[in-house]
C-alpha cells in the first residue's frame, strides 16, 4: 500500500471525513496521558493518575490540585500543529476532505487550517467559561494564573473549554459528527486505530465500503480496514497531498 494509491481513492472519492487519532498529536511532540510512562510520572508527582485527575469528580472536589495538574501537564505543552495538520488542512481546501473529527484537546486541525473540525472533547483554547455570567477567558488566562483561575466579576472557578471525564460530551456535536460520517464514502482514519473508543463509536455510522487505516507499527483490527498503510502520519499525509496536487493538475 503506497502513497499514491491511497491518494488516487481520495482523488476518487467524493466525500472523505478523517478521523485524527492520538498519534498524530503525539507525533507533534504531545506527550499523551494514555502513554504509560507519562501516566507513572503524573501519578507519582501528583499521587493520582492521570483519568482521577482528569475527572468532573476531582474537579469538583480538589480544584487547586486540578489546576495544578492541568496546567503543567495539559495547558503548558500547548503548541502549534505540524505536517501532518497542515496537509489535512491542504486537502480540506482542496475539497477532497469534507469534516475533520477528534478527540484531542489541543485544537491541532483548526490551529492547521481546518475548517469543519468536530473537537468532541472540546479544546483548550475556546469555551474557558464561567459557569455564571458565561464569559470566556483564553487559555493563557488559565494558564498565567498561579492558582484557581476566577472570573474577574462573579470570582467563581472558570471552567476549562475541554470535556472531563464524567462529564457529558456535547451530543448535538456528536450527533452531526455521526452525520458527517454517514455520509461519507471514504473514512480516513490517521493516527488512529480501528479499536480506538473513537473509531468504535464513529464506524457504527460509516456506510461507505473504503476504510484507510494509518498509522505506525501493527495493532488489533488493523486488519478490519480495507487499505492500511503503515506509516507515521507526519509522512504519509504530506505525500499523500502531495500526490493529489499532482493528480489533480
Ligand atoms: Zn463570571
Amino acid at each position: 500500500m503506497d502513497f499514491e494509491k491511497i491518494a488516487r481513492i481520495l482523488h476518487e472519492s467524493s466525500y472523505v471525513v478523517c478521523l485524527s487519532g492520538r498519534e498524530m498529536i503525539v507525533e507533534d511532540g504531545i506527550d499523551s496521558m494514555r502513554n504509560m510512562s507519562t501516566a507513572y510520572e503524573i501519578e507519582s508527582k501528583y499521587d493520582y493518575s492521570p483519568e482521577e485527575l482528569f475527572s468532573a469528580q476531582f474537579y469538583s472536589t480538589r480544584i487547586e490540585k486540578f489546576y495544578e495538574f492541568y496546567r503543567n501537564e495539559v495547558l503548558n505543552q500547548a503548541k502549534e500543529p505540524g505536517k501532518s495538520f497542515r496537509a489535512l488542512a491542504e486537502m480540506e481546501e482542496m475539497g477532497v476532505i469534507k469534516a475533520t473529527i477528534s478527540r484531542q484537546l489541543f485544537d491541532f486541525p483548526k490551529r492547521a487550517g481546518c475548517r469543519n473540525v468536530y473537537d468532541l472533547h472540546g479544546n483548550i483554547y475556546e469555551k474557558n467559561r464561567c459557569p455564571r455570567c458565561g464569559r470566556d477567558y483564553p487559555m493563557e488566562y488559565l494558564r498565567d494564573t498561579p492558582k484557581v483561575p476566577l472570573c474577574e466579576k462573579c470570582r467563581v472557578p472558570i471552567h476549562p473549554g475541554v470535556t472531563l471525564l464524567g462529564e457529558m460530551v456535547d451530543i448535538g456535536l456528536t450527533t452531526k459528527a455521526a452525520a458527517e460520517v454517514s455520509k461519507a464514502d471514504t473514512l480516513l482514519l490517521a493516527g488512529a486505530y480501528m479499536r480506538s473508543e473513537m473509531a468504535q463509536q464513529f464506524l457504527k455510522y460509516y456506510k461507505g465500503s473504503r476504510v484507510i487505516l494509518i498509522h505506525q507499527g501493527s495493532a488489533h483490527g488493523d486488519r478490519e480496514a480495507d487499505y492500511f498503510l503503515d506509516a507515521r502520519a507526519d509522512v504519509a499525509l504530506p505525500a499523500i497531498a502531495a500526490e493529489l496536487r499532482r493528480l489533480r493538475k
